[in-house]
Protein backbone atom coordinates (compact mmCIF):
# COMPACT_ATOMS: atom_id res chain seq x y z
CA UNK A 1 0.00 0.00 0.00
CA UNK A 2 1.61 3.55 -0.91
CA UNK A 3 2.40 5.59 2.16
CA UNK A 4 1.03 9.27 1.85
CA UNK A 5 2.95 12.35 3.98
CA UNK A 6 -0.17 13.27 6.77
CA UNK A 7 0.23 16.89 7.31
CA UNK A 8 -2.58 18.56 6.95
CA UNK A 9 -1.12 21.22 4.38
CA UNK A 10 -1.11 18.08 1.92
CA UNK A 11 -4.57 17.12 2.29
CA UNK A 12 -5.22 20.74 1.84
CA UNK A 13 -3.54 20.75 -1.44
CA UNK A 14 -4.92 18.26 -3.15
CA UNK A 15 -8.69 18.48 -1.92
CA UNK A 16 -9.17 14.97 -1.88
CA UNK A 17 -9.14 11.76 1.19
CA UNK A 18 -6.97 9.43 0.20
CA UNK A 19 -7.44 5.80 1.39
CA UNK A 20 -4.90 6.00 4.09
CA UNK A 21 -7.16 9.44 5.55
CA UNK A 22 -10.34 7.33 5.42
CA UNK A 23 -8.69 4.16 7.25
CA UNK A 24 -7.85 7.01 9.74
CA UNK A 25 -10.72 8.75 9.77
CA UNK A 26 -12.52 4.53 10.31
CA UNK A 27 -10.12 3.98 13.04
CA UNK A 28 -10.86 6.78 14.73
CA UNK A 29 -14.58 6.07 14.94
CA UNK A 30 -16.04 4.23 17.48
CA UNK A 31 -17.21 1.55 15.77
CA UNK A 32 -14.90 -1.57 14.56
CA UNK A 33 -13.18 -1.66 11.44
CA UNK A 34 -10.73 -3.68 9.54
CA UNK A 35 -9.95 -4.30 6.03
CA UNK A 36 -8.89 -7.96 3.98
CA UNK A 37 -6.89 -8.04 0.84
CA UNK A 38 -8.05 -10.09 -2.15
CA UNK A 39 -6.48 -13.29 0.10
CA UNK A 40 -9.18 -12.14 3.13
CA UNK A 41 -6.01 -11.40 4.73
CA UNK A 42 -6.10 -8.44 7.11
CA UNK A 43 -4.87 -5.12 5.82
CA UNK A 44 -5.97 -3.39 8.54
CA UNK A 45 -8.09 -4.16 11.57
CA UNK A 46 -8.70 -1.37 14.90
CA UNK A 47 -8.34 -1.79 18.13
CA UNK A 48 -12.31 -1.89 18.83
CA UNK A 49 -12.26 -4.28 16.18
CA UNK A 50 -9.79 -6.86 17.67
CA UNK A 51 -11.40 -6.11 21.55
CA UNK A 52 -15.00 -7.18 19.98
CA UNK A 53 -13.12 -10.32 18.37
CA UNK A 54 -11.53 -11.30 22.05
CA UNK A 55 -8.06 -10.88 20.12
CA UNK A 56 -7.07 -7.42 21.58
CA UNK A 57 -3.78 -6.31 21.45
CA UNK A 58 -2.66 -9.02 18.98
CA UNK A 59 -1.33 -8.06 15.61
CA UNK A 60 -3.56 -9.64 12.73
CA UNK A 61 -2.64 -7.73 10.02
CA UNK A 62 -1.03 -10.14 7.75
CA UNK A 63 -3.03 -12.62 8.99
CA UNK A 64 -5.99 -14.32 7.19
CA UNK A 65 -9.42 -13.98 8.61
CA UNK A 66 -11.12 -17.14 8.18
CA UNK A 67 -7.80 -19.54 9.69
CA UNK A 68 -8.00 -16.92 12.57
CA UNK A 69 -12.05 -16.66 12.86
CA UNK A 70 -12.84 -20.01 11.57
CA UNK A 71 -16.53 -19.22 13.33
CA UNK A 72 -17.37 -16.30 10.73
CA UNK A 73 -17.85 -18.63 8.00
CA UNK A 74 -20.54 -20.52 9.24
CA UNK A 75 -21.98 -17.62 9.97
CA UNK A 76 -22.16 -16.21 6.56
CA UNK A 77 -19.57 -13.71 6.29
CA UNK A 78 -16.99 -15.62 4.11
CA UNK A 79 -19.63 -16.07 1.31
CA UNK A 80 -21.08 -12.57 2.13
CA UNK A 81 -17.34 -11.09 1.31
CA UNK A 82 -16.92 -13.26 -1.79
CA UNK A 83 -20.19 -11.98 -3.24
CA UNK A 84 -19.60 -8.64 -2.88
CA UNK A 85 -15.83 -9.12 -4.48
CA UNK A 86 -17.88 -10.15 -7.14
CA UNK A 87 -21.17 -7.82 -7.86
CA UNK A 88 -19.46 -4.79 -6.56
CA UNK A 89 -22.70 -3.95 -3.90
CA UNK A 90 -22.03 -3.15 -0.89
CA UNK A 91 -24.09 -5.19 1.67
CA UNK A 92 -24.94 -5.37 5.51
CA UNK A 93 -25.67 -8.36 7.52
CA UNK A 94 -26.40 -9.02 11.22
CA UNK A 95 -25.04 -12.08 12.66
CA UNK A 96 -24.63 -14.03 15.50
CA UNK A 97 -20.71 -14.43 16.53
CA UNK A 98 -20.96 -17.33 18.71
CA UNK A 99 -16.89 -17.20 19.85
CA UNK A 100 -17.68 -13.92 21.63
CA UNK A 101 -21.44 -14.74 22.11
CA UNK A 102 -22.60 -11.52 20.04
CA UNK A 103 -24.98 -9.93 17.74
CA UNK A 104 -23.09 -8.15 15.17
CA UNK A 105 -23.92 -5.92 12.76
CA UNK A 106 -21.80 -5.66 9.77
CA UNK A 107 -21.17 -3.48 6.70
CA UNK A 108 -19.10 -4.40 3.93
CA UNK A 109 -17.94 -3.01 0.74
CA UNK A 110 -15.22 -3.38 -1.66
CA UNK A 111 -12.44 -1.00 -2.04
CA UNK A 112 -11.16 -2.07 -5.10
CA UNK A 113 -8.60 -5.28 -5.88
CA UNK A 114 -10.33 -7.06 -4.04
CA UNK A 115 -10.48 -5.37 -0.94
CA UNK A 116 -13.10 -5.67 1.55
CA UNK A 117 -13.13 -3.13 4.21
CA UNK A 118 -16.18 -3.53 6.62
CA UNK A 119 -17.42 -1.84 9.57
CA UNK A 120 -19.27 -3.66 12.09
CA UNK A 121 -20.82 -3.18 15.99
CA UNK A 122 -22.37 -4.92 18.41
CA UNK A 123 -26.24 -4.88 18.36
CA UNK A 124 -26.58 -7.34 21.08
CA UNK A 125 -28.48 -5.07 23.24
CA UNK A 126 -30.80 -4.05 20.81
CA UNK A 127 -31.53 -7.93 20.03
CA UNK A 128 -32.23 -9.01 23.05
CA UNK A 129 -35.12 -6.04 23.35
CA UNK A 130 -36.40 -7.40 20.15
CA UNK A 131 -36.82 -10.57 21.27
CA UNK A 132 -38.09 -9.62 24.26
CA UNK A 133 -40.70 -7.66 22.45
CA UNK A 134 -41.46 -11.32 20.32
CA UNK A 135 -42.13 -12.76 23.43
CA UNK A 136 -44.46 -10.43 24.81
CA UNK A 137 -45.93 -9.66 21.45
CA UNK A 138 -46.65 -13.55 20.87
CA UNK A 139 -46.79 -14.91 24.21
CA UNK A 140 -50.25 -14.92 26.78
CA UNK A 141 -48.85 -13.71 29.85
CA UNK A 142 -50.85 -15.33 31.70
CA UNK A 143 -50.22 -19.09 31.12
CA UNK A 144 -47.01 -18.32 28.58
CA UNK A 145 -48.83 -20.06 25.74
CA UNK A 146 -48.74 -18.40 22.39
CA UNK A 147 -51.17 -16.05 22.26
CA UNK A 148 -53.87 -14.92 19.23
CA UNK A 149 -51.73 -13.06 17.35
CA UNK A 150 -49.39 -16.20 16.88
CA UNK A 151 -52.17 -19.03 16.46
CA UNK A 152 -53.25 -15.98 13.61
CA UNK A 153 -49.79 -16.32 12.35
CA UNK A 154 -49.74 -19.99 11.98
CA UNK A 155 -52.46 -20.69 10.65
CA UNK A 156 -51.47 -18.51 7.83
CA UNK A 157 -48.20 -19.90 7.57
CA UNK A 158 -49.58 -23.52 7.88
CA UNK A 159 -52.14 -22.22 4.92
CA UNK A 160 -48.57 -21.29 2.72
CA UNK A 161 -47.32 -24.81 3.56
CA UNK A 162 -50.19 -26.43 1.99
CA UNK A 163 -50.54 -29.47 3.90
CA UNK A 164 -54.07 -30.53 5.52
CA UNK A 165 -54.10 -29.30 9.06
CA UNK A 166 -57.19 -28.78 11.86
CA UNK A 167 -58.09 -25.28 13.43
CA UNK A 168 -59.82 -26.75 17.58
CA UNK A 169 -61.35 -23.98 19.03
CA UNK A 170 -61.87 -25.07 22.69
CA UNK A 171 -63.99 -23.26 25.12
CA UNK A 172 -64.54 -23.96 28.93
CA UNK A 173 -68.21 -24.17 29.52
CA UNK A 174 -68.82 -22.75 32.71
CA UNK A 175 -66.19 -19.96 33.52
CA UNK A 176 -67.88 -16.97 33.80
CA UNK A 177 -69.65 -18.38 36.79
CA UNK A 178 -66.37 -19.47 38.20
CA UNK A 179 -65.04 -15.75 38.23
CA UNK A 180 -68.61 -14.72 39.89
CA UNK A 181 -68.55 -17.01 42.33
CA UNK A 182 -64.56 -17.41 43.15
CA UNK A 183 -63.07 -14.50 41.83
CA UNK A 184 -60.46 -13.65 38.91
CA UNK A 185 -57.83 -14.95 40.37
CA UNK A 186 -59.22 -18.46 41.11
CA UNK A 187 -59.82 -17.75 37.14
CA UNK A 188 -56.33 -17.24 35.96
CA UNK A 189 -55.40 -19.87 38.08
CA UNK A 190 -57.58 -22.45 36.85
CA UNK A 191 -56.95 -21.27 33.43
CA UNK A 192 -53.53 -21.80 33.87
CA UNK A 193 -53.90 -25.27 35.05
CA UNK A 194 -55.78 -26.20 32.17
CA UNK A 195 -53.36 -24.78 29.74
CA UNK A 196 -50.56 -26.52 31.56
CA UNK A 197 -52.93 -29.94 31.00
CA UNK A 198 -53.54 -29.16 27.39
CA UNK A 199 -49.84 -28.79 26.31
CA UNK A 200 -49.38 -31.86 28.00
CA UNK A 201 -51.26 -33.48 25.19
CA UNK A 202 -49.67 -31.96 22.84
CA UNK A 203 -47.85 -34.26 19.88
CA UNK A 204 -45.53 -33.34 17.21
CA UNK A 205 -46.09 -30.57 15.56
CA UNK A 206 -49.39 -29.53 17.43
CA UNK A 207 -49.42 -26.15 19.11
CA UNK A 208 -51.81 -24.80 21.20
CA UNK A 209 -52.62 -21.37 21.77
CA UNK A 210 -54.73 -18.91 23.99
CA UNK A 211 -57.02 -16.81 22.47
CA UNK A 212 -57.58 -15.06 25.23
CA UNK A 213 -60.84 -15.13 28.01
CA UNK A 214 -61.57 -19.16 28.07
CA UNK A 215 -60.54 -19.79 25.13
CA UNK A 216 -57.84 -22.17 23.30
CA UNK A 217 -56.39 -22.89 20.11
CA UNK A 218 -55.06 -26.33 19.27
CA UNK A 219 -53.44 -26.13 15.58
CA UNK A 220 -52.90 -29.74 14.41
CA UNK A 221 -52.15 -32.16 11.45
CA UNK A 222 -54.31 -34.42 12.63
CA UNK A 223 -57.43 -34.08 10.10
CA UNK A 224 -59.29 -37.53 10.40
CA UNK A 225 -62.18 -37.44 12.53
CA UNK A 226 -61.06 -40.72 14.18
CA UNK A 227 -57.90 -39.37 15.25
CA UNK A 228 -58.87 -35.65 16.36
CA UNK A 229 -62.11 -37.66 18.45
CA UNK A 230 -58.87 -39.73 19.83
CA UNK A 231 -57.59 -36.28 20.57
CA UNK A 232 -60.57 -34.59 21.88
CA UNK A 233 -61.16 -37.48 23.89
CA UNK A 234 -57.59 -36.46 26.20
CA UNK A 235 -58.73 -33.08 26.59
CA UNK A 236 -62.39 -34.18 28.08
CA UNK A 237 -60.20 -36.28 30.07
CA UNK A 238 -57.99 -33.51 31.58
CA UNK A 239 -60.36 -30.95 31.42
CA UNK A 240 -62.92 -32.94 33.76
CA UNK A 241 -60.63 -33.01 36.57
CA UNK A 242 -61.40 -31.03 38.81
CA UNK A 243 -58.78 -27.56 39.36
CA UNK A 244 -58.37 -27.03 43.49
CA UNK A 245 -58.77 -23.10 43.90
CA UNK A 246 -58.14 -22.96 47.40
CA UNK A 247 -58.09 -25.51 50.20
CA UNK A 248 -61.97 -26.12 50.49
CA UNK A 249 -62.70 -25.12 46.78
CA UNK A 250 -62.36 -27.10 43.58
CA UNK A 251 -63.60 -26.35 40.29
CA UNK A 252 -63.95 -28.63 37.54
CA UNK A 253 -65.93 -28.19 33.65
CA UNK A 254 -66.74 -29.21 30.85
CA UNK A 255 -65.50 -28.13 27.43
CA UNK A 256 -67.21 -27.32 24.43
CA UNK A 257 -64.86 -28.13 20.88
CA UNK A 258 -65.70 -27.10 17.23
CA UNK A 259 -62.74 -28.29 14.72
CA UNK A 260 -62.44 -26.62 11.25
CA UNK A 261 -60.27 -28.25 8.62
CA UNK A 262 -57.83 -26.56 6.04
CA UNK A 263 -58.68 -27.15 2.68
CA UNK A 264 -62.15 -28.17 2.78
CA UNK A 265 -63.77 -25.76 5.52
CA UNK A 266 -62.11 -22.93 4.84
CA UNK A 267 -58.95 -21.59 2.80
CA UNK A 268 -58.33 -18.25 4.93
CA UNK A 269 -57.69 -17.98 8.65
CA UNK A 270 -60.62 -15.91 9.16
CA UNK A 271 -62.57 -18.58 7.58
CA UNK A 272 -60.80 -21.31 9.24
CA UNK A 273 -61.21 -19.38 12.71
CA UNK A 274 -64.93 -18.74 12.36
CA UNK A 275 -66.09 -22.04 10.77
CA UNK A 276 -64.46 -23.87 13.90
CA UNK A 277 -66.52 -20.94 16.37
CA UNK A 278 -69.43 -21.69 14.62
CA UNK A 279 -69.18 -25.58 15.25
CA UNK A 280 -67.84 -24.92 18.56
CA UNK A 281 -71.54 -22.69 19.32
CA UNK A 282 -73.31 -25.99 17.75
CA UNK A 283 -71.78 -28.13 20.05
CA UNK A 284 -72.68 -25.93 22.69
CA UNK A 285 -76.11 -26.59 22.40
CA UNK A 286 -75.15 -30.05 23.58
CA UNK A 287 -75.15 -31.13 27.48
CA UNK A 288 -71.55 -31.61 29.16
CA UNK A 289 -68.35 -31.98 27.22
CA UNK A 290 -68.72 -32.02 23.36
CA UNK A 291 -67.39 -31.51 20.25
CA UNK A 292 -68.23 -30.95 16.34
CA UNK A 293 -66.73 -30.83 13.51
CA UNK A 294 -67.59 -28.24 11.02
CA UNK A 295 -69.98 -28.99 8.44
CA UNK A 296 -71.46 -27.22 5.45
CA UNK A 297 -75.07 -27.20 7.02
CA UNK A 298 -73.77 -25.50 9.33
CA UNK A 299 -72.97 -22.50 7.05
CA UNK A 300 -76.40 -22.23 6.06
CA UNK A 301 -77.35 -22.26 9.47
CA UNK A 302 -74.76 -19.36 10.18
CA UNK A 303 -76.91 -17.29 6.95
CA UNK A 304 -80.20 -18.67 8.49
CA UNK A 305 -78.95 -16.58 12.26
CA UNK A 306 -78.00 -14.04 10.27
CA UNK A 307 -81.48 -12.35 8.66
CA UNK A 308 -83.16 -13.61 11.75
CA UNK A 309 -80.83 -11.34 13.48
CA UNK A 310 -80.91 -8.09 10.70
CA UNK A 311 -84.93 -8.97 11.04
CA UNK A 312 -85.17 -8.73 14.92
CA UNK A 313 -82.32 -6.01 14.96
CA UNK A 314 -83.88 -3.58 12.15
CA UNK A 315 -87.56 -4.45 13.88
CA UNK A 316 -88.95 -6.06 10.38
CA UNK A 317 -89.84 -9.16 11.91
CA UNK A 318 -93.33 -7.37 13.19
CA UNK A 319 -94.36 -7.31 9.77
CA UNK A 320 -92.38 -10.37 8.26
CA UNK A 321 -94.88 -13.16 9.55
CA UNK A 322 -94.34 -13.17 13.23
CA UNK A 323 -97.24 -13.82 15.18
CA UNK A 324 -98.92 -15.35 18.26
CA UNK A 325 -100.76 -18.51 19.43
CA UNK A 326 -102.44 -19.19 22.35
CA UNK A 327 -102.89 -22.39 23.67
CA UNK A 328 -105.83 -23.28 26.50
CA UNK A 329 -105.21 -24.43 29.98
CA UNK A 330 -107.85 -26.23 31.14
CA UNK A 331 -109.61 -28.32 34.14
CA UNK A 332 -109.04 -32.17 33.18
CA UNK A 333 -111.74 -33.28 35.58
CA UNK A 334 -115.08 -30.49 33.79
CA UNK A 335 -113.30 -29.27 31.03
CA UNK A 336 -113.15 -25.38 32.07
CA UNK A 337 -110.75 -23.05 30.79
CA UNK A 338 -108.66 -21.90 33.22
CA UNK A 339 -106.01 -19.79 30.88
CA UNK A 340 -103.97 -19.31 28.13
CA UNK A 341 -100.25 -19.42 27.24
CA UNK A 342 -99.35 -17.53 24.54
CA UNK A 343 -96.44 -18.22 22.19
CA UNK A 344 -94.55 -17.16 19.48
CA UNK A 345 -94.71 -17.98 15.73
CA UNK A 346 -92.89 -16.71 12.91
CA UNK A 347 -93.26 -17.79 9.44
CA UNK A 348 -90.70 -15.99 7.65
CA UNK A 349 -91.18 -14.74 4.15
CA UNK A 350 -87.96 -16.42 3.10
CA UNK A 351 -86.64 -19.06 5.49
CA UNK A 352 -90.74 -20.59 6.11
CA UNK A 353 -91.76 -21.58 9.32
CA UNK A 354 -89.18 -20.87 12.65
CA UNK A 355 -89.81 -22.21 15.26
CA UNK A 356 -89.67 -20.61 18.62
CA UNK A 357 -86.50 -23.09 19.62
CA UNK A 358 -84.56 -20.98 17.21
CA UNK A 359 -85.58 -17.68 17.63
CA UNK A 360 -86.19 -16.97 20.95
CA UNK A 361 -82.46 -17.94 21.84
CA UNK A 362 -81.21 -15.71 19.04
CA UNK A 363 -83.16 -12.53 20.04
CA UNK A 364 -82.06 -13.55 23.69
CA UNK A 365 -78.27 -13.50 22.86
CA UNK A 366 -78.54 -10.25 20.35
CA UNK A 367 -80.65 -8.46 23.29
CA UNK A 368 -83.71 -7.87 20.97
CA UNK A 369 -85.82 -10.34 23.47
CA UNK A 370 -87.21 -6.78 25.19
CA UNK A 371 -88.79 -5.67 21.94
CA UNK A 372 -90.13 -9.38 20.88
CA UNK A 373 -91.78 -9.86 24.09
CA UNK A 374 -93.28 -6.46 24.31
CA UNK A 375 -94.53 -6.88 20.60
CA UNK A 376 -95.85 -9.87 21.72
CA UNK A 377 -97.78 -8.80 24.78
CA UNK A 378 -98.92 -5.98 22.33
CA UNK A 379 -100.21 -8.89 20.13
CA UNK A 380 -101.98 -11.55 23.19
CA UNK A 381 -103.13 -8.20 24.99
CA UNK A 382 -105.04 -6.27 22.19
CA UNK A 383 -106.85 -9.54 21.97
CA UNK A 384 -107.63 -9.86 25.68
CA UNK A 385 -108.80 -6.42 25.70
CA UNK A 386 -111.25 -7.09 22.74
CA UNK A 387 -112.73 -10.23 24.39
CA UNK A 388 -113.11 -8.40 27.61
CA UNK A 389 -115.34 -6.16 25.87
CA UNK A 390 -117.08 -9.10 23.86
CA UNK A 391 -117.51 -11.62 26.65
CA UNK A 392 -117.27 -9.27 29.85
CA UNK A 393 -114.26 -11.26 30.93
CA UNK A 394 -110.76 -12.64 29.72
CA UNK A 395 -108.43 -15.55 30.86
CA UNK A 396 -105.50 -15.50 32.42
CA UNK A 397 -103.14 -14.93 29.77
CA UNK A 398 -99.44 -16.35 30.16
CA UNK A 399 -96.70 -14.98 28.83
CA UNK A 400 -93.21 -16.90 28.67
CA UNK A 401 -90.07 -14.51 29.93
CA UNK A 402 -86.49 -15.08 30.00
CA UNK A 403 -83.97 -14.54 32.60
CA UNK A 404 -82.66 -11.56 31.07
CA UNK A 405 -85.58 -10.11 30.93
CA UNK A 406 -86.21 -10.90 34.59
CA UNK A 407 -83.04 -8.91 35.15
CA UNK A 408 -84.00 -5.82 33.27
CA UNK A 409 -84.52 -2.89 36.13
CA UNK A 410 -87.56 -1.99 33.58
CA UNK A 411 -89.54 -5.22 33.57
CA UNK A 412 -92.17 -4.80 36.12
CA UNK A 413 -92.56 -1.29 35.03
CA UNK A 414 -92.45 -2.12 31.91
CA UNK A 415 -95.82 -4.93 32.24
CA UNK A 416 -97.58 -3.12 34.50
CA UNK A 417 -97.95 -0.62 32.01
CA UNK A 418 -98.46 -2.46 29.13
CA UNK A 419 -101.72 -4.47 31.34
CA UNK A 420 -103.01 -0.77 32.11
CA UNK A 421 -102.48 0.07 28.58
CA UNK A 422 -104.65 -2.73 27.04
CA UNK A 423 -107.09 -2.97 30.39
CA UNK A 424 -106.04 -6.04 31.67
CA UNK A 425 -106.06 -7.15 35.45
CA UNK A 426 -103.04 -8.13 36.69
CA UNK A 427 -104.87 -11.04 38.32
CA UNK A 428 -105.37 -11.67 34.68
CA UNK A 429 -101.51 -12.34 33.74
CA UNK A 430 -99.10 -14.68 34.40
CA UNK A 431 -95.47 -14.91 33.96
CA UNK A 432 -93.61 -18.55 33.35
CA UNK A 433 -90.13 -18.47 34.08
CA UNK A 434 -87.12 -21.56 33.28
CA UNK A 435 -83.73 -21.64 33.96
CA UNK A 436 -84.66 -20.70 37.13
CA UNK A 437 -81.83 -22.14 38.60
CA UNK A 438 -79.43 -19.22 37.34
CA UNK A 439 -81.72 -16.46 37.59
CA UNK A 440 -82.63 -17.01 41.29
CA UNK A 441 -79.25 -15.23 42.49
CA UNK A 442 -80.07 -11.87 41.05
CA UNK A 443 -81.61 -9.36 43.74
CA UNK A 444 -82.90 -7.68 40.87
CA UNK A 445 -85.01 -10.94 39.38
CA UNK A 446 -86.34 -11.24 42.76
CA UNK A 447 -87.76 -7.89 43.08
CA UNK A 448 -89.17 -7.70 39.96
CA UNK A 449 -90.90 -11.50 40.76
CA UNK A 450 -91.92 -9.80 44.12
CA UNK A 451 -93.51 -7.02 42.89
CA UNK A 452 -95.43 -8.49 40.00
CA UNK A 453 -96.94 -11.09 42.73
CA UNK A 454 -98.03 -8.07 44.76
CA UNK A 455 -100.38 -6.57 42.20
CA UNK A 456 -101.41 -9.96 41.80
CA UNK A 457 -99.82 -11.35 38.80
CA UNK A 458 -98.82 -15.10 39.13
CA UNK A 459 -95.50 -16.66 38.07
CA UNK A 460 -95.46 -20.18 37.11
CA UNK A 461 -91.95 -22.32 37.10
CA UNK A 462 -91.92 -23.30 33.65
CA UNK A 463 -90.16 -27.31 32.82
CA UNK A 464 -90.31 -28.10 36.25
CA UNK A 465 -88.56 -31.16 37.32
CA UNK A 466 -85.14 -30.62 34.76
CA UNK A 467 -82.20 -29.42 35.38
CA UNK A 468 -82.28 -27.97 38.81
CA UNK A 469 -80.94 -28.81 41.77
CA UNK A 470 -82.24 -27.79 45.00
CA UNK A 471 -85.90 -28.10 45.57
CA UNK A 472 -85.13 -26.12 48.73
CA UNK A 473 -85.28 -23.32 46.67
CA UNK A 474 -88.69 -23.64 45.92
CA UNK A 475 -89.40 -22.43 49.36
CA UNK A 476 -87.73 -18.95 49.28
CA UNK A 477 -89.03 -18.71 45.60
CA UNK A 478 -91.83 -16.27 45.01
CA UNK A 479 -94.16 -18.81 43.21
CA UNK A 480 -97.63 -19.49 42.86
CA UNK A 481 -97.42 -22.51 40.22
CA UNK A 482 -95.21 -25.42 39.25
CA UNK A 483 -95.59 -26.50 35.51
CA UNK A 484 -94.48 -30.06 34.74
CA UNK A 485 -92.05 -30.41 32.46
CA UNK A 486 -93.82 -32.66 29.56
CA UNK A 487 -90.89 -34.97 29.70
CA UNK A 488 -92.24 -36.68 32.78
CA UNK A 489 -96.08 -36.65 31.13
CA UNK A 490 -94.63 -38.50 28.06
CA UNK A 491 -93.65 -41.19 30.57
CA UNK A 492 -96.60 -42.29 31.88
CA UNK A 493 -97.42 -45.55 31.16
CA UNK A 494 -94.32 -46.03 30.11
CA UNK A 495 -91.45 -45.21 32.52
CA UNK A 496 -92.40 -45.92 36.14
CA UNK A 497 -89.81 -43.62 37.13
CA UNK A 498 -91.54 -40.68 35.26
CA UNK A 499 -94.62 -41.63 37.11
CA UNK A 500 -92.90 -41.84 40.79
CA UNK A 501 -91.71 -38.26 39.88
CA UNK A 502 -94.97 -36.72 38.99
CA UNK A 503 -96.27 -38.54 42.30
CA UNK A 504 -94.08 -36.20 44.49
CA UNK A 505 -94.08 -33.20 42.20
CA UNK A 506 -97.88 -33.25 43.33
CA UNK A 507 -97.57 -33.42 46.55
CA UNK A 508 -94.61 -31.26 47.05
CA UNK A 509 -97.21 -28.68 45.55
CA UNK A 510 -99.84 -29.75 48.19
CA UNK A 511 -96.85 -29.12 50.65
CA UNK A 512 -96.05 -25.24 49.46
CA UNK A 513 -99.45 -24.57 48.76
CA UNK A 514 -98.72 -23.87 45.38
CA UNK A 515 -100.12 -24.44 41.90
CA UNK A 516 -99.78 -27.51 39.36
CA UNK A 517 -100.33 -27.69 36.10
CA UNK A 518 -99.18 -31.11 33.73
CA UNK A 519 -98.40 -29.71 30.14
CA UNK A 520 -97.63 -31.54 26.89
CA UNK A 521 -100.99 -33.85 27.48
CA UNK A 522 -101.30 -35.57 24.43
CA UNK A 523 -103.57 -38.79 25.43
CA UNK A 524 -106.30 -39.75 27.25
CA UNK A 525 -104.12 -42.60 29.21
CA UNK A 526 -101.91 -39.26 30.53
CA UNK A 527 -104.92 -37.59 31.50
CA UNK A 528 -106.58 -40.22 33.41
CA UNK A 529 -103.22 -40.83 35.45
CA UNK A 530 -102.80 -36.89 35.96
CA UNK A 531 -106.17 -36.61 37.64
CA UNK A 532 -105.61 -40.00 39.45
CA UNK A 533 -102.72 -38.17 41.21
CA UNK A 534 -104.38 -35.09 41.88
CA UNK A 535 -103.37 -32.93 39.16
CA UNK A 536 -106.64 -31.30 37.56
CA UNK A 537 -104.86 -28.51 35.36
CA UNK A 538 -104.01 -29.48 31.96
CA UNK A 539 -102.56 -28.42 28.64
CA UNK A 540 -101.64 -30.24 25.80
CA UNK A 541 -102.37 -31.55 22.33
CA UNK A 542 -105.31 -33.76 23.53
CA UNK A 543 -107.79 -30.67 23.83
CA UNK A 544 -105.73 -27.92 21.48
CA UNK A 545 -102.59 -27.16 19.99
CA UNK A 546 -101.59 -23.31 20.16
CA UNK A 547 -104.19 -22.34 18.12
CA UNK A 548 -104.13 -18.31 16.36
CA UNK A 549 -106.66 -16.17 18.78
CA UNK A 550 -109.36 -16.17 16.47
CA UNK A 551 -109.38 -20.04 16.29
CA UNK A 552 -108.96 -19.73 19.83
CA UNK A 553 -112.15 -17.22 20.58
CA UNK A 554 -114.19 -19.21 18.73
CA UNK A 555 -113.89 -22.11 20.08
CA UNK A 556 -113.75 -21.46 24.00
CA UNK A 557 -114.84 -17.86 24.85
CA UNK A 558 -118.58 -17.81 24.07
CA UNK A 559 -118.56 -21.10 26.06
CA UNK A 560 -116.27 -20.25 29.22
CA UNK A 561 -117.73 -22.07 31.76
CA UNK A 562 -116.31 -22.58 34.83
CA UNK A 563 -117.60 -25.55 36.87
P1 LIG B 1 -92.74 -24.03 26.56
O1 LIG B 1 -92.87 -22.75 27.28
O2 LIG B 1 -92.50 -25.25 27.37
O3 LIG B 1 -94.02 -24.16 25.67
C1 LIG B 1 -94.70 -25.33 25.46
C2 LIG B 1 -94.28 -25.95 24.18
O4 LIG B 1 -94.87 -27.22 24.08
C3 LIG B 1 -94.76 -25.17 22.96
O5 LIG B 1 -93.80 -25.35 21.94
C4 LIG B 1 -96.04 -25.90 22.61
O6 LIG B 1 -96.40 -25.73 21.26
C5 LIG B 1 -95.65 -27.32 22.89
N1 LIG B 1 -96.78 -28.17 23.19
C6 LIG B 1 -97.97 -27.85 23.70
N2 LIG B 1 -98.74 -28.95 23.89
C7 LIG B 1 -98.00 -30.00 23.49
C8 LIG B 1 -98.22 -31.41 23.43
O7 LIG B 1 -99.26 -31.94 23.79
N3 LIG B 1 -97.20 -32.17 22.97
C9 LIG B 1 -96.04 -31.66 22.57
N4 LIG B 1 -95.10 -32.47 22.12
N5 LIG B 1 -95.80 -30.33 22.61
C10 LIG B 1 -96.77 -29.51 23.07
P2 LIG B 1 -93.34 -24.16 21.08
O8 LIG B 1 -94.44 -23.24 20.80
O9 LIG B 1 -92.58 -24.73 19.94
O10 LIG B 1 -92.34 -23.40 22.03
C11 LIG B 1 -91.17 -23.97 22.42
C12 LIG B 1 -90.55 -23.17 23.51
O11 LIG B 1 -90.13 -21.91 23.03
C13 LIG B 1 -91.51 -22.86 24.64
O12 LIG B 1 -91.54 -23.94 25.51
C14 LIG B 1 -90.90 -21.64 25.25
O13 LIG B 1 -89.89 -22.00 26.15
C15 LIG B 1 -90.29 -20.97 24.06
N6 LIG B 1 -91.16 -19.88 23.60
C16 LIG B 1 -92.16 -19.90 22.72
N7 LIG B 1 -92.67 -18.66 22.57
C17 LIG B 1 -91.98 -17.86 23.37
C18 LIG B 1 -92.01 -16.46 23.66
O14 LIG B 1 -92.81 -15.69 23.13
N8 LIG B 1 -91.11 -15.98 24.57
C19 LIG B 1 -90.22 -16.81 25.16
N9 LIG B 1 -89.38 -16.27 26.03
N10 LIG B 1 -90.15 -18.11 24.92
C20 LIG B 1 -91.04 -18.63 24.03
CA1 LIG C 1 -94.08 -22.04 28.80
CA1 LIG D 1 -92.70 -25.87 29.31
Amino acid sequence: MKRHGNNGSNRMHSGLLDEQDAIRIMSGLASAFYVLDRQSDFIYINEKASGILGREGENLVGKNAWAEFPDAVPAGLKEMYDRIRKTGVPETKEIYYRPVGLWLQVDAQEIGDGRIAVLFHDISRYKEAEARLEVLAYRDDLTGLPNRRSAIEMIEKNIRNGEPFSVVLIDIDSFRQLNDLHGHEAGDHYIRQIADRLKGLLQDGDAITRMGGDEFILITGRTEPEQLKQWIREVFKQTAASVRLNDNVSFSASVSVGISRCPEDGETTAELLSMAGTAMHESKTNRGSSFMIFRDEMRTRIERRRIIEDDLFSGEFKKKGFSCVVQPQLDGECGSLIGIETLSRWNHPELGILTPDEFIPIAEESGKIRELTIHLLNLVLAEGKSWTEKYGSVPRIAVNVTSHLLDDRRFYATVMEMLRKWNIPPERFEIEITEWKEILSSDLVLSNLRKCRSKGISVAIDDFGTGFSGLSYLTNFPVDKIKIDRFFVSGIGMISKSEAILKSIVSLAEGLNCGLIAEGVETEEQLQFLLDIGCRAVQGHYFDAPLPPGLFEEKYMPASLSC
